[in-house]
């Protein structure tokens, strides 16, 4: 994103947690407030921006330089266990007057900085975004093309906050198919949705997350309609693999009308797939 601060796409907001609500027995939301919202612009839909939190024990995220290019280099350059920790996550709703974000986080224990974070956030919290200024920018991924006939989403609990956005965002008479798993039945929420979708929730119980949970048996056993279908798939990136191999391959979906994201890795922290896709960059 840095060289979209340039380009004028993105900037940094410090906000502050106004208030968290329980959605469900894995799933918080945290609406976040501040002045500097008010230029924060989101395109709707899965409108994904980068999320810096504190350590425990510091009292607002550690950003060293947050002018322009070089915000990434100073960053990195500060040891990991005091700069701020960097996250992905998605606008599920902007409201105006007071400006609000409201972000859900899935949680999934004390294992992840992030889930651990917002299990304990309190009024007052200061966090930091790296955001959107403009509506039409490169963080929102789902785009049909006009001459869609209906729409596949494909999701885990992490991918629920966009998909409500999504559904939210479609067409009154758009025909939708959407599945859903979440961990628990307490997990799942009343969408306002488009009256031709159909919502499939999968609750995973005691079955692991990713390859293994019911989402990819489910969509392979699916009757879906006939028609030029616009998939969306995200979530655990072994699983969002395995969808869209099963699209492309055996459903003959074009891949050009798949629109796929890993949203995590089972194993493996964000960190860890950033230093990957540093690696692979520079190698
Ligand atoms: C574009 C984008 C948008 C996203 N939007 C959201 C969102 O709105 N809400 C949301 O909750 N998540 C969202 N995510 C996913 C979120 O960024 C990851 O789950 C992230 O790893 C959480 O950070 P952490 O610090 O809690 O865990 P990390 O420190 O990154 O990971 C620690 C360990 O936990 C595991 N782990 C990470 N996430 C999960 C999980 N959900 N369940 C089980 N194990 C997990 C990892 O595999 C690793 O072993 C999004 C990701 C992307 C790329």
């Amino acid at each position: 994103m840095s060289s979209d601060i340039v380009s004028g796409q993105y900037r940094f907001f410090d906000a502050r947690v106004l208030r968290s609500r329980r959605l469900g027995p894995t799933m918080v939301r945290i609406t976040l407030g501040g002045e500097q919202l008010r230029a924060f612009t989101s395109g709707g839909r899965d409108q994904s921006f980068s999320l810096f939190l504190p350590h425990p024990g510091q009292h607002a995220p550690v950003l060293p330089d947050r002018t322009g290019e070089g915000w990434f280099a100073a960053w990195r350059a500060v040891d990991e266990s005091e700069r701020a920790v960097m996250r992905s996550y998605t606008i599920r709703a902007q409201r105006r007057e007071p400006d609000e974000l409201d972000v859900d986080f899935a949680l999934h224990g004390d294992l992840g900085p992030a889930s651990r974070w917002a299990a304990g956030a309190g009024p007052g919290d200061r966090v930091v975004l790296l955001g959107p200024v403009i509506e039409d920018n490169r963080s929102v991924g789902f785009r049909p093309p006009d001459d869609t006939d209906w729409v596949l989403l494909a999701a885990d609990e992490t991918a629920l906050p966009a998909v409500g956005g999504i559904l939210e965002w479609l067409p009154p008479h758009t025909r939708a198919r959407v599945f859903v798993e979440v961990p628990n039945a307490a997990d799942i929420q009343d969408l306002d949705a488009p009256a031709e979708a159909e919502i499939t929730w999968l609750v995973r119980e005691s079955a692991a997350p990713g390859v293994d949970g019911p989402l990819l048996a489910a969509i392979r056993a699916a009757e879906l309609p006939a028609g030029t279908p616009y998939a969306w798939i995200a979530g655990e990136s072994g699983a969002v693999r395995a969808l869209r191999r099963h699209l492309v391959g055996e459903r003959g979906f074009d891949r050009r009308l798949v629109g796929f994201s890993g949203y995590w890795r089972l194993g493996t922290s964000e960190e860890q797939l950033l230093a990957e896709k540093l690696a692979a960059a520079t190698g």
